[in-house]
């Protein structure tokens, strides 16, 4: 055999004994640990089991309810609104929201909501009008789609059709960024909301954590709350999880 068959012979042995190898790990590899690679299709979440849950939290709660892109909602949901400032919201959440605001102004920062409970049939709006810019600068339709789709909210997808999530921004730090911006979180009144959010059932959605972001399948805002309740919002944050993050674990615990 000449230097060169060999060093082929060789080469293939070991190709040879890595895929038995590599078969004998997936196929002996206990079950519970295979899945745990696999999960990564649906907003991934850390899947650790959470203990000391709240006593009489069920994830079917109204005030748990998930909507993000892999748990869409097609349906207009129906409940009674209610309004502050001129915008909408579930009118279940409209006092926590005022006593989030005038804690706010006691401790010396004046808020501006900005947003609340907006239509599926309004995100549509929004979604197409933004698309139809995308298309006048002379964009494909696949690009316009794409485009769109990493600054609005596919209609269905956006939590704020659940009348739950509030835009909410320090007065100063809106004025400085009306368009709502990550760097809000610089003024001190921001910051006082993320971090006093929970004290009246809100948790800071959408976190500024590579993890996390790819568990709610959004980017950091540092101004969108969702009202989750107090119990559940104080055991968020002591946690520090995603409310995709949080629900997983009240269904492991079959609740
Ligand atoms: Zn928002």
């Amino acid at each position: 055999m000449d230097k060169k068959k060999e060093h082929l012979v060789i080469a293939f042995s070991l190709l040879f004994v890595a895929l038995v190898l590599s078969y004998a790990v997936t196929t002996f590899i206990p079950a519970h640990e295979q899945k745990k690679a696999h999960q990564g299709s649906s907003g991934a979440t850390s899947a650790k089991k959470l203990t000391d849950l709240p006593k009489g939290v069920s994830s079917f709660d109204w005030d748990l309810v998930l909507v993000n892109k892999w748990h869409k909602k097609d349906k207009e949901i129906d409940f009674e609104k209610a309004q502050v400032s001129g915008i909408t919201m579930d009118a279940r959440i409209k006092q926590a929201l005022l006593d989030f605001q005038s804690g706010a102004r006691a401790a010396g920062y004046q808020t501006q909501l900005v947003s609340g409970y907006r239509s599926i049939q309004y995100q549509k709006e929004v979604f197409s009008g933004v698309k139809k810019n995308n298309l006048a600068e002379g964009m494909s339709d696949e690009e316009a789609e794409k485009k769109t789709a990493a600054v609005v909210q596919y209609p269905g997808s956006s939590e704020h059709q659940t009348g739950l999530a509030v835009d909410l921004a320090g007065r100063d730090a809106f004025e400085k960024y009306p368009s709502l911006e990550a760097e809000m979180d610089t003024f001190a009144s921001q910051k006082w909301l993320i971090d006093h959010a929970a004290d009246y059932g809100f948790i800071l959605r959408y976190p500024n954590d590579k993890k996390q972001m790819k568990e709610t399948g959004i980017d950091y805002e540092s101004w969108h709350f969702r009202y989750v309740g107090v119990k559940n919002a104080q055991y968020i944050k002591k946690h520090n999880l995603t409310l995709e993050a949080y629900v997983e674990g009240l269904k492991a615990d079959n609740r």
